[in-house]
């Protein structure tokens, strides 16, 4: 069976999870087998195991913290090399793009970015790809060299699949290029202690409707009760009220949670792009005739203000 590289976006050996989805999506096309580098990549090998990796090399060096993405993509090629693989699967993150951009330039082949599925076909994997706002779908295979794709969180489920992950060492020589732009410096931003956005089984958001950052809070509040995460329309986050870091849409963050929860947001298209994927939405709306009705699964006709803190104190009752 083809082997099918799969990178791996881990945090000291912490995986993430959309590279187990990455390897629900391997398991379609081949074998995968995990690239891990960086500072405790070894760490990785048990959890790729559990979740379908048949071999997982890894790299440790300094240089993948201390530099940009090139010494990462100088082993994507090493492994590629070494595997000849049937597909290169990379999270669609600003750096995993990067980093399949400039691997495909390298390998000479042809790259998909931002699939939201993958499936084998006679001529190689086939990629789905939500474009114009979602208003379309397309597929489409890579006609040249190994097809490099990008796949977008929250495109298919985790999914224990229990495999040999035999670890093994991967020999990388690193270019010339590697270290050609430093970190100089690295800022954690402030912790919430929310689940990240595109990671969350729940997600809150709030709109134009919450009239003020100082506002946020009553979305805050109810995010929390539910161990959730934050989201903003492009209207809250133009105006300043929440970063854009938190932006759900075209232009921000696609979500797709079990739950999205939208407040004071009025469903254009652009925001619906980034969630209308959700397995369940509720929309809290003081306008009957707002958009967002049209595609949720439950609805309140009401003040954010009256519903929100409401539906805050009832599940904090209910959970005691
Ligand atoms: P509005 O459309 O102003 O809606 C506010 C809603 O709040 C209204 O329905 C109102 O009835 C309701 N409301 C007001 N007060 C209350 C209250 N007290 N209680 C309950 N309801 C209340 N938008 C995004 O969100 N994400 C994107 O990534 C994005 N990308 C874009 C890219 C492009 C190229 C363009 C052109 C636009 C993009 N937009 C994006 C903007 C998008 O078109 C909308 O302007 C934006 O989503 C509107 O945000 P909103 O729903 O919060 O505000």
């Amino acid at each position: 069976m083809a082997e099918v590289l799969v990178y791996v976006d881990h945090v000291d050996g912490a995986v993430r999870k959309p590279t187990l989805e990455l390897l629900t999506l391997a398991r379609r096309i081949g074998e995968p087998v995990a690239v891990a580098l960086g500072s405790g990549a070894g760490g990785t090998a048990a959890t790729l195991a559990e979740h379908g990796a048949v071999k997982v090399l890894t790299h440790e060096a300094a240089e993948y913290a201390d530099y940009l993405v090139v010494p990462k993509v100088d082993a994507l090629q090493a492994a590629h090399e070494a595997v000849s693989p049937a597909a290169v699967l990379v999270p669609s993150s600003a750096e995993g793009k990067e980093i399949a951009a400039r691997l495909a330039l390298r390998i000479g082949s042809g790259i998909i970015t931002d699939a939201v599925d993958l499936e084998a076909g006679d001529e190689g994997p086939v990629a789905t790809q939500s474009v114009f706002a979602a208003a379309y779908t397309t597929r489409s295979r890579v006609s040249k060299g190994t097809p490099v794709i990008t796949v977008k969180p929250n495109s298919a489920a985790v999914e224990p699949a229990p495999a040999a992950g035999a670890v093994e060492a991967l020999s990388v020589s690193f270019s010339e290029k590697a270290t050609g732009t430093k970190v100089t410096a690295r800022t954690p931003r402030e912790s919430t202690g929310r689940p990240e956005l595109t990671e969350a089984a729940i997600v809150v958001s709030g709109g134009r409707g919450v009239n003020g950052a100082e506002n946020f809070a009553v979305i805050e509040a109810l995010a929390d009760s539910l161990g959730a995460a934050v989201g903003a329309s492009r209207a809250a986050v133009d105006a300043g009220w929440y970063p854009h870091t938190n932006q759900v849409g075209q232009t921000g963050k696609s979500v797709s949670p079990q739950l999205y929860i939208a407040a004071g947001i009025s469903g254009a298209i652009q925001h619906r792009a980034g969630m209308q994927t959700s397995k369940t939405i509720v929309a809290i709306n003081k306008d009957a005739e707002a958009p967002i009705f049209e595609l949720v699964d439950y609805g309140v006709v009401g003040d954010l203000f009256d519903v929100v803190p409401q539906l805050t104190e009832e599940i904090r009752t209910r959970k005691g």
